[in-house]
């Protein structure tokens, strides 16, 4: 059997994803002809992209696939633990996929059932109206004042760690604006000099987040209670919990901690 005829098989139970255990240790999305385990009738199976020579398909499945010797499920923020970095992120795609398959069933204008047109395309048969994954954008900033940053913990944080201020992008705003109404929101700061810094994919269930530096450039800090339990700058001796590596809030803390000469402005 020629490689180019095996395909990568991304299944999920909720946001579990089955992995196929390596007699090393290690873990790998199933890589077969046919799908590694049984399909339930009127299941749809999702092209999500191409890797290498190898096309990549997604299903869900509607109970859990029991550990064994050969499978076992697990969280798609863990299998970052167990997976390459494109592995990780393709699972996210078609975790992203199978979210807004199952939540876009019928057409919003008219509710007649929706028909699957393209990987990420469904189109309406009687109004003819096209629909795609909606994408959340959140902001992520990391706030320099002298030698410190600011780190937050929020309510809806999975853990005891601190990060960075984050926030939704509203309707009619840029990123900058939605930057600076975050802050100033939910700790009543103000800043400055706001820069791009980079951005990731969040499949949580569909974001973007994209990531700016700023400045502090006037207030005292007042908590957004809704929002935030703590909230304080830190200097590099003196860092909290942080978020896992796997974050864009972690990789700029970590940005931040490796270059001394990033100072606020
Ligand atoms: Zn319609």
């Amino acid at each position: 059997m020629s490689q180019t005829m095996r395909l990568w098989w991304f299944i999920f139970y909720k946001d579990q994803l089955l992995l196929e255990k390596n007699e090393n240790g290690t873990f790998t999305i199933p890589y077969r002809e046919v799908p590694p385990i049984n399909i339930k009738e009127k299941t749809t199976i999702h092209d999500i992209t191409i890797l290498g020579n190898s096309i990549c398909k997604s299903f869900s499945i509607t109970s859990p696939v029991e550990e064994s010797e050969q499978f076992v499920m697990v969280g798609l923020r863990a299998s970052y633990e167990y997976l390459s970095v494109v592995h990780y992120q393709t699972a996210g795609k078609a975790y992203e996929i199978l979210h807004w398959d199952r939540n876009n069933r019928f057409c919003s204008a008219c509710g007649t059932p929706l028909e699957q047109k393209e990987t990420i395309m469904k189109r309406c048969p009687k109004c003819g109206q096209e629909v795609y994954p909606a994408i959340s954008t959140a902001i992520l900033v990391l706030v320099r004042k002298e030698d410190s940053i600011l780190l937050v913990h929020a309510h809806n944080f999975k853990g005891t760690f601190n990060s960075l201020v984050a926030g939704f992008l509203e309707t009619g705003e840029t990123l900058e604006e939605c930057v600076a109404r975050e802050v100033k929101e939910e700790t009543g700061l103000d800043v400055n000099h706001i820069t791009y810094f980079g951005n990731q994919p969040w499949p949580y269930p569909s974001g973007l987040m994209v990531g700016f530096i700023a400045d502090y450039a006037g207030g005292e800090i007042k908590l957004q209670k809704e929002e935030l339990n703590s909230g304080a700058f830190y200097r590099r001796d003196n860092l909290p919990e942080l978020p896992h590596k796997l974050s864009l809030a972690r990789k700029m803390i970590d940005w931040w901690i490796e270059n001394p000469t990033s100072e606020a402005i």
